[in-house]
């Protein structure tokens, strides 16, 4: 059954007089339980469509379903309720509250949920425990490496219990050594039933997800096949 359903999204930007045409007809379906990357060169529209399927951007033509709910026209208040129930996400530069210990910023989902303090930096102790960091709690993002702050970013997409986790670039600020743990760790993620989609222009990273989606300028290019020969 399929999470996420795209039928022809057309999104345009404006830019002074001019309109720029930044999704092309993009049709796409992404099954619950998958791993899929999306790839293509920098300003093929990646991250415009990662930021349309956390409904953090509004298209301009085509419809997105998530689940069965069409999402479309909402209002701020009703997209943030489908985002914090259903959407976890995770960034290139981690997006974390400098002033913020880990256990705060992991916590932070769970404080716009209206839940205690108390319970929230309990709960999020168990997901800094489960991306290996527990014992980092109390430091700020400044006293860790770049791995250490994607994890910490990690456990705050989970905390929430999201159906779909997007990850636009998550290993882009890492070295390979680093890249290949947070891989890992998503893998891990994924194997527990949760769907991701992750950016990447990195082919390494793209290979360890079961299916690759490719944009050039805006629009779907089919997966090359290797041919029989
Ligand atoms: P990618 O993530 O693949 O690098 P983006 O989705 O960020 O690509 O951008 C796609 C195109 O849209 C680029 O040409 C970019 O310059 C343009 N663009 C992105 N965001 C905006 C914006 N807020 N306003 C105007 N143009 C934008
Ligand atoms: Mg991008």
């Amino acid at each position: 059954m399929s999470l996420v359903r795209l039928e022809k999204i057309n999104k345009y930007y404006r830019v002074g007089a001019h309109s720029l045409h930044v999704l092309r007809d993009v049709e796409m379906s992404i099954d619950e339980g998958e791993m899929v990357s999306i790839m293509g060169a920098s300003g093929s529209g990646k991250s415009t469509l990662l930021n349309i399927l956390g409904i953090l951007d509004a298209y301009d033509g085509g419809k997105y379903w998530l689940g069965d709910t069409l999402i479309q026209h909402l209002g701020e208040r009703q997209a943030a309720q489908y985002r914090n129930k259903f959407i976890g996400f995770i960034f290139q530069s981690f997006n974390l509250l400098p002033f913020k210990t880990a256990v705060e910023n992991v916590a932070l989902p769970l404080y716009y949920q209206g839940v205690s303090r108390r319970k929230r930096n309990r709960i999020a102790a168990q997901y800094l425990e489960r991306v290996g960091l527990l014992d980092w709690a109390d430091h700020r993002p400044s006293e860790m490496s770049g791995g250490q702050k994607q994890r910490v970013a990690i456990a705050r997409a989970l905390i929430a219990k999201p159906r779909l986790i997007l990850a636009d670039e998550p290993t882009g600020a890492l070295d390979s050594e680093t890249s290949h743990q947070i891989m890992d760790l998503l893998t891990e993620i994924h194997q527990t039933g949760i769907t991701l989609v992750v950016v990447t222009h990195e082919a390494d990273v793209a290979a360890r997800t079961q299916r690759t989606i490719r944009l050039r300028d805006g629009k779907i290019v089919d997966t090359p096949v290797a041919a029989a020969s």
